[in-house]
């Protein structure tokens, strides 16, 4: 008899679940780019204990119609792509049709749904990938998803969690980032019972980035907006005196998806170069956006790297962009009350 099995559901389901949910905020971050891809304008995000025993995200977007509902809990099943050239013009956030299913598998999870066209809702709940209960129930349209007792079938992932307050925080920059990647939608965070985020979902970035990072570093920022080669660059940059330390506050998004990127990085240092004193680092918020086709998001689940077919046009258009706005400062016509 050989010695290879194939592993039953369950074990594989646990394993598979394991690459998309590694944290508390890993199940926030596809929770909330689920409430964006279903066209949510106020998300609102509670969690307790750093998320390890609660967590609610309640959005107004489209909700799932009570028959697509256990089919959402499918791995690989999502509204998002249907056949092989759909992956060629990725639009939204998800697109794997994983994150239900990883989350349902390690999680108790609970679901509170409606479309506009339902009358009545669906109260839906599921335990280690089983269906609990699935039933009538009245709610405004939109979705709420509750997960609780993350990892309580696996202790092994449940002792790499950190403290509390660490697990909190790395919510908090994922609800940082979603509120800079998208101005026009209202996105609230409470931790423990406290409220940290609120934007107002005006769709202006600014008004995102004063919510999340106070009047001091709004202050210190100029406009970028900039196309070239194929390449749209808006937001902002920090004026030369408003330097940072470090490269902490140095946020890029690319077709509203927070990146890490290189080249970009490198890109704005470039065009700062001879501005800024020595052992400064600009800060940045700044939205890249390009045809959909030019890029690999195809990646790994968790991980925030993308991939482009050429990143010189990236490296251009951000150099440009960031130059311009830079000279655009220096220049004396520029009103000095402005400064
Ligand atoms: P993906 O986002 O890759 O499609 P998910 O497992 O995250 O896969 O979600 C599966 C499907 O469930 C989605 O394609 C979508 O149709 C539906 N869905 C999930 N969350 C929401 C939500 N908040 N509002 C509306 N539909 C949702
Ligand atoms: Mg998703």
């Amino acid at each position: 008899m050989g010695k290879i099995n194939v592993l039953d559901k369950h074990v594989a389901e646990l394993i598979a679940a394991g690459e998309v949910v590694e944290r508390p905020s890993s199940v926030i971050k596809e929770l909330v780019e689920n409430a964006v891809d279903a066209g949510a304008t106020v998300l609102t995000v509670e969690i307790k204990n750093g998320g390890t025993t609660f967590m609610r995200v309640t959005d107004n977007g489209c909700g799932i119609a009570r028959e697509d509902v256990p089919v959402a809990f499918l791995r690989h099943a999502t509204s998002k792509v249907k056949v092989q050239d759909d992956l060629e013009n990725i639009a939204t956030l998800g697109f794997r049709g994983e994150a239900l299913a990883s989350i349902a598998a390690v999680a108790h999870v609970e679901l509170l749904t409606r479309t506009a066209d339902e009358l009545a809702g669906t109260h839906y709940v599921i335990f280690g990938g089983e269906e609990e209960c699935c039933e009538d129930a009245g709610c405004a349209q939109g979705t709420t998803f509750v997960v609780r007792d993350l990892f309580y079938n696996t202790p092994a992932r449940m002792k790499f969690l950190k403290k509390d307050v660490t697990e909190a925080n790395a919510v908090a920059a994922v609800m940082d980032r979603l509120a800079l990647s998208h101005p026009e939608v209202s996105v609230r965070f409470i931790r423990d019972g406290k409220e940290t985020l609120h934007t107002p979902g005006d769709g202006k970035l600014k008004s995102a980035i004063y919510a999340v990072f106070g009047k001091e570093f709004t202050a210190g920022l100029m406009p970028v907006e900039y196309a070239y080669n194929g390449v749209e660059v808006s937001g902002f940059v920090s004026k030369p005196a408003n330097a940072r330390p470090n490269r902490s506050m140095q946020h890029f998004f690319l077709n509203g998806r927070y990146v890490k990127s290189r080249t970009a990085m490198v890109a704005l240092e470039e065009a700062f170069k001879g501005s800024l004193m020595v052992g400064k680092m600009p800060a940045c918020v700044l939205h890249l956006r390009m045809a959909y086709g030019s890029v690999d998001v195809n990646v790994h689940p968790a991980k925030i790297e993308v991939r482009f077919s050429n990143e010189r046009p990236i490296f251009d258009a951000v150099y440009h962009g960031v130059k311009t706005a830079l000279n655009q400062w220096d220049s004396p016509h520029v009103m000095k009350l402005e400064r």
